[in-house]
């Protein structure tokens, strides 16, 4: 696929076209919705502010069946059979029914935009009128338009969300240089009330964060602290708002994927896999349009009651959410361990993976739909 770096200066020439299908943002949402289009013969234009993969956008960890499923295996970092969980009164080693791997950013993405024949331009979204997304570049005009710009969900109607009263989380992370064999999470008030801590190596380096479910809690001071207690240098910050409630995933005749849409697990806050499982989904519809066999507007309510039909998982993950921070401190050394039990992480475990199963990439149903589609 045509693919350019980053437009600057000069370079960046007045962009001012119609297309069949226009994906705004290119990272894991976007991308997908685009793997699915290839070879329907559309013309379908990709924009993002960066170069695809040039800003890494998470820790980049994901369960090892969603790489091996789309042929992203080249992106592997580390691969893990287990969880640890700290707590203030004990540590836990949850034996995985599935492994987890973390990633390269950049390679991911250019893997998957290898899969895609879309074409992409950089371009920073301002707004839109209508079916017209006002660029930097200039206008772009699309019967389908796709969000897949992040938290601040652009394309809405209205004013774009934001923090830090809207129902989002916040994350921030350190990048040193390191290693390490194991995938840790902390639940500890010392790090954040309401939320944990995790460290996530990969290959070299050690992702290093805290991620608030209150997003007036600032946790850069709390990153600075488990990364000292890591013996760990804090560099290379990245952070973001976390989305943590699903979204109505279309509005005024715009598919809406990722987290512009909700679609970030409460609770874990796992946005990866759920914006690939999105992406697909709603690519799937796209591609049936311009195939004929259904119009946009059918697109549009098959895509919305997809999404909305996952909210069960979405309801309870965020219930769980809000319980944990009310467990004594003392208790939840205890809790975890019960929940330790070999049968109950496979239980567990297995019921959170069904939530966006890697099977659904060959075309196995989705598994924690309720209602068939019709
Ligand atoms: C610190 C942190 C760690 C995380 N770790 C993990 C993890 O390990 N595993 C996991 O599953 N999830 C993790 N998440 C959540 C995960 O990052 C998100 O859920 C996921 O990135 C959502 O993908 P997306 O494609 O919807 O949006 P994004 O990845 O946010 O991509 C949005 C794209 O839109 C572009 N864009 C935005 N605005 C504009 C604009 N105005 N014009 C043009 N382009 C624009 C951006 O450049 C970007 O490429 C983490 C989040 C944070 C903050």
């Amino acid at each position: 696929m045509p693919r350019r770096a980053t437009k600057r200066g000069d370079e960046r020439t007045p962009l001012d076209r119609d297309c069949d299908v226009l994906i705004c943002g290119a990272s894991f949402a976007g991308l997908a919705v685009a793997r699915e289009l290839a070879g329907s013969g559309a013309e379908v234009l990709m924009i993002d502010r960066y170069e695809i993969g040039e800003r890494q956008t998470s820790a980049c960890g994901i369960p090892t069946g969603w790489l091996e499923a789309l042929g992203l295996t080249g992106a592997l970092q580390q691969t893990f059979g287990e969880l640890v969980i700290h707590t203030p009164h004990a540590t836990v080693r949850y034996d995985l029914p599935w492994t987890f791997s973390t990633f390269d950013y950049r390679t991911l993405c250019g893997l998957l935009a290898d899969q895609t024949d879309v074409e992409f331009e950089t371009a920073k979204v301002i707004e839109r009128r209508g079916d017209v997304v006002v660029t930097d570049r200039g206008e772009l005009r699309a019967p389908l338009i796709v969000d897949g710009l992040g938290w601040r969900r652009v394309l809405g109607v209205g004013d774009n969300v934001q923090p830090p009263d809207a129902l989002l989380s916040r994350g921030l992370e350190v990048h040193p240089f390191g290693g390490g064999s194991d995938l840790e999470v902390w639940i500890d008030r010392r790090y954040v009330p309401a939320g944990y801590g995790w460290s996530f190596p990969a290959d070299g380096e050690v992702r290093i964060g805290v991620g608030s479910f209150d997003p007036h809690f600032h946790v850069k001071d709390p990153t600075i602290r488990l990364a000292t207690d890591l013996n760990a240098d804090t560099v290379r910050y990245q952070g973001n708002w976390i989305p943590h409630a699903l979204r109505p995933a279309t509005d005024d005749g715009i598919f809406f994927v990722g987290d512009s849409a909700g679609h970030c697990l409460p609770l874990t806050a796992e946005g990866i896999r759920t914006a690939l499982y999105f992406g697909i989904a709603c690519g799937r519809e796209l591609r049936r349009v311009i195939a004929g066999e259904q119009s946009r507007e059918q697109a549009l309510a098959r895509y919305h009651r997809f999404s909305a039909d996952h909210a069960s998982p979405f309801t309870w993950m965020l219930r769980v959410q809000r319980l944990i921070p009310r467990v004594a401190p003392r208790l939840l050394g205890p809790a975890v361990t019960a929940m330790g039990t070999k049968r109950f992480v496979d239980w567990s475990f297995g019921h959170y993976l069904d939530v966006a199963h890697p099977s659904f990439v060959a075309g196995a149903p989705a598994r924690a739909v309720s209602v068939a589609l019709a």
